[in-house]
């Protein structure tokens, strides 16, 4: 899970690690009522990289130019997200940019600490023009980051005295959050100098999924939808695409083969949700209510297979719940008769055929489409 830069500074100030004032606003009138010295630096809070050059990051001299800068990064696509909420930071002459970042290393199974004299631009540009401007420490994970290794980083970046000392701090401390958050990467791009002092101008978390039950009180996940948090809240695994058919499946086999059928016949899912083994009639109505809600859905395919799920409960839940969008049912396995007939004393029809069950929700889709003209 990546955190935003303003989440992840949230962290870095509790471990004390140095970074600017500011403050994380969504309307550009908020400005106003913040008490920041200026110039201030406008921040566009998306969890891409490049904000920078992808006009993301002003500089504003007055709180009413703040607010016209703001007005115009708010709403902003930044690589595909659209902005809303900008940090509003006090801006720093800065001397010198720096690169620091501990990752997880999947090739020796190790963390290791990266450091960089050319900072600010991306470390993937440096490998590849500079590579041996990157300095490197295995990390023993029964040890930790040592001091020495910390120093012998820094002396890459031409530090010495105070500033070493400083980087030395900034260093450990950083591996010790990236340790205690259970994160994947911790980066600080750049660490800059300013008036003699490094500080950590930006700031880059990525946790890791696994351990978020370690740390309840860590922000949740934000590159869900709406409908994403709502199927997770209620256990269901559902995941947006860009097509207009809504899919319902049990188990993630069904549901990726059910993807490959719709596209077999020329049609593209809108999302998919997979309802899992043993759902219940309630699971099923809750899941036809998120599927459908997603704009631009124009049928929906439900293929079940039952297994530990039964089909008369499915039937139940579909019959309560009735789709809005046409729909094309797909229902055989454990208890298929009964299923079968709740659904034909509703005067719904289902079939058992996986191949026709997509075929007809394509071919649904598409009248749908003819009918409101299509987009
Ligand atoms: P990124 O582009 O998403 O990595 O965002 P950063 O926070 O790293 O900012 C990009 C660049 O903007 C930095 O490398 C700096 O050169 C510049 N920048 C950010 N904050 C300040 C600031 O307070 N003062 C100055 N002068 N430049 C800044
Ligand atoms: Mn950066």
């Amino acid at each position: 899970m990546k955190l935003h830069e303003y989440q992840a500074k949230e962290i870095f100030a509790r471990y004390g690690l140095p970074i600017q004032n500011g403050t994380v606003i969504e309307r550009p009138e908020q400005i106003a009522g913040l008490s920041l010295r200026y110039p201030v630096v406008v921040k566009a809070q998306v969890l891409v990289g490049g904000r920078g050059k992808a006009g993301g990051i002003k500089l504003a001299a007055a709180p009413a130019e703040a607010e016209e800068r703001a007005r115009g990064i708010l709403g902003m696509d930044i690589k595909g997200e659209r902005v809303t909420r900008v940090l509003v930071a006090e801006a720093v002459d800065i001397e010198t940019e720096y690169y620091l970042a501990f990752v997880t290393d999947r090739r020796t199974g190790h963390v290791v600490a990266i450091a960089s004299a050319e900072g600010g631009v991306e470390i993937e540009t440096i490998a590849q023009t500079d590579p041996e401007k990157i300095a490197r420490a295995e990390i023993e994970p029964f040890l930790g980051f040592r001091v020495f290794q910390a120093r012998a980083l820094g002396r890459r970046l031409f530090l010495s005295g105070a500033l070493l000392d400083e980087f030395v701090k900034i260093a450990t401390t950083l591996y010790r959050l990236y340790w205690t958050e259970d994160a994947d990467l911790a980066e600080i791009n750049p660490l800059a100098r300013v008036g003699g002092h490094l500080l950590c101008v930006d700031a880059k978390l990525v946790l890791d999924d696994n351990a978020t039950y370690r740390h309840p009180n860590l922000p949740v996940n934000e590159e869900m939808t709406e409908l994403e948090a709502e199927a997770k809240k209620h256990g269901l695994s559902y995941v947006e695409l860009d097509g207009d058919i809504a899919v319902i499946g049990n188990g993630a086999g069904l549901v990726m083969s059910t993807l490959d059928l719709l596209a077999h016949f020329g049609g593209r899912a809108a999302n998919f949700l997979d309802i899992g083994g043993g759902a219940s009639a309630e699971s099923m109505q809750t899941a036809l209510g998120i599927v459908q809600r997603k704009p631009g859905v124009r049928a929906v395919f439900i293929n079940i297979f039952g297994g530990i799920t039964r089909c008369d409960d499915v039937a139940r839940g579909i019959v309560d719940n009735p789709p809005k969008v046409p729909a094309s049912i797909r229902l055989t396995g454990t208890n298929e008769v009964e299923g079968q007939r709740i659904l034909k004393d509703a005067g719904i029809a289902a079939g058992m055929d996986p191949d026709e069950g997509a075929r007809v929700a394509v071919q649904l889709a598409k009248a749908a489409s003819g009918q409101r003209g299509g987009r």
